[in-house]
């Protein structure tokens, strides 16, 4: 979500022209037959909620999760946990446009150990959200099985991304390699983001052709949460709709512990989401929720995000905040149900700070905790 393969967006033009490399898929299926045409609720999160003071601010607030998504460079501001406290919010992911590997790095060395027993000690969850593909299949293995991977539009099988979902050992794989990671970056809310390579197709060859590419990525979700519920049955994994997943699954139906994670990256941001310029994510929300209901979803937001706003270079711009916006955005996630909220925060740094203050955090968690 913060790859450098981004297009510079222009967020308060007529058409923003984020192109679509900011991609991300996280779906799943089972592979090899049709049995993953599942259906069921959504279960909601998860462990402690209304058992701790988490809990309890939880449940007083139009919102669930509250939250901000960080790449590792952005805890070079070094009191994140504490002005995520201070705003109200309760969680913290992490995010890492180059590698899950190097999250997962962090959480074990010293200074991860640090931030995650902060983070603990001020109540807050900490969540990992990942374009986790190179993790789940790693690339080494094309060479010996080419047929565990993609194929492009070009009839060649590719390890540039993602995986063939009608290849069942690859499946297997990917879920076998989500369980190991689940239990390195194991957040307590029991969510997990194994997202689908970053703005990246999915195959094309004659068996995966007739699926979208949200379909494609809801077989592999669902393949993940049927292998990580094994260890956790109450844990869940989100569905990404974004960019080429924006478009609602038809032929393949969530099973029951798939929430919709729902990111708008290529709407406009100097008006609301209910504003006709957005009207296609609008629209495409509404299509997911009637696929994934309500319950449990959440929406990945770019309010904060000084590395969208900065066309992903450094140094970044001071973000754009329109607090009117925020808070119309908000009521219209609030009456659809979508009750989890959270936006990227990237290039909020210690150099973000020197040059520009304070970043709106407190507007940001005021409008969350407003009664509407
Ligand atoms: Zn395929």
């Amino acid at each position: 979500m913060n790859n450098n393969k981004r297009n510079n967006p222009s967020p308060g033009a007529v058409s923003q022209r984020i192109a679509v490399s900011r991609r991300i898929f996280i779906k799943g299926l089972a592979a090899g037959s049709l049995s993953f045409l599942a259906f069921g609720e959504n279960m909601e999160a998860s462990v402690g909620r209304g058992r701790n003071k988490e809990g309890s601010e939880m449940n007083d607030s139009r919102f669930l999760r509250r939250g901000v998504v960080l790449i590792l460079e952005d805890l070079t501001l070094t009191d994140w946990p504490e002005r995520v406290k201070n705003a109200k919010l309760n969680t913290i992911a992490l995010h890492d446009a180059k590698s899950p590997r190097r999250v997962v790095d962090f959480v074990r060395s010293e200074a991860g150990k640090t931030f995650l027993a902060k983070c603990a000690k001020l109540d807050l969850a900490v969540e990992y959200e990942l374009h986790a593909m190179s993790e789940l299949l790693p690339r080494r293995l094309f060479d010996a099985n080419p047929g565990f991977f993609r194929m492009n539009d070009a009839g060649e099988r590719s390890p540039d991304a993602n995986l063939c979902i009608h290849s069942k050992q690859a499946l297997d794989i990917a879920a076998e390699n989500a369980v190991s990671l689940s239990k390195v970056l194991c957040p307590k809310t029991g969510r997990y983001f194994f997202w689908g390579d970053d703005g990246q197709s999915w195959c094309r060859c004659l068996k995966c052709r007739s699926f979208s590419d949200s379909e494609q990525a809801l077989i592999l979700e669902n393949h993940l949460l049927r292998s990580l519920k094994k260890g956790n049955a109450a844990v869940q994994v989100a569905h990404l709709a974004y960019s080429t997943t924006l478009t609602s699954p038809k032929q393949v139906m969530p099973e029951p512990g798939i929430f919709l994670e729902f990111a708008p990256i290529q709407r406009r941001y100097d008006v609301p989401l209910n504003d006709i310029a957005n009207r296609q994510h609008l629209d495409a929300l509404d299509a997911n929720l009637k696929v994934f209901g309500s319950k449990g979803s959440q929406a990945l937001e770019y309010w904060l995000d000084a590395s969208l706003f900065s066309g992903w270079k450094r140094p970044a711009v001071k973000v754009p905040f329109k607090e009117e916006v925020l808070r119309n955005d908000l009521s219209s996630y609030a009456k659809r149900g979508v009750r989890n909220i959270t936006t990227f925060a990237a290039f909020i740094d210690a150099a973000y700070t020197s040059a520009y203050g304070d970043p709106p955090l407190s507007e940001y968690g005021a409008a969350l905790m407003a009664s509407e």
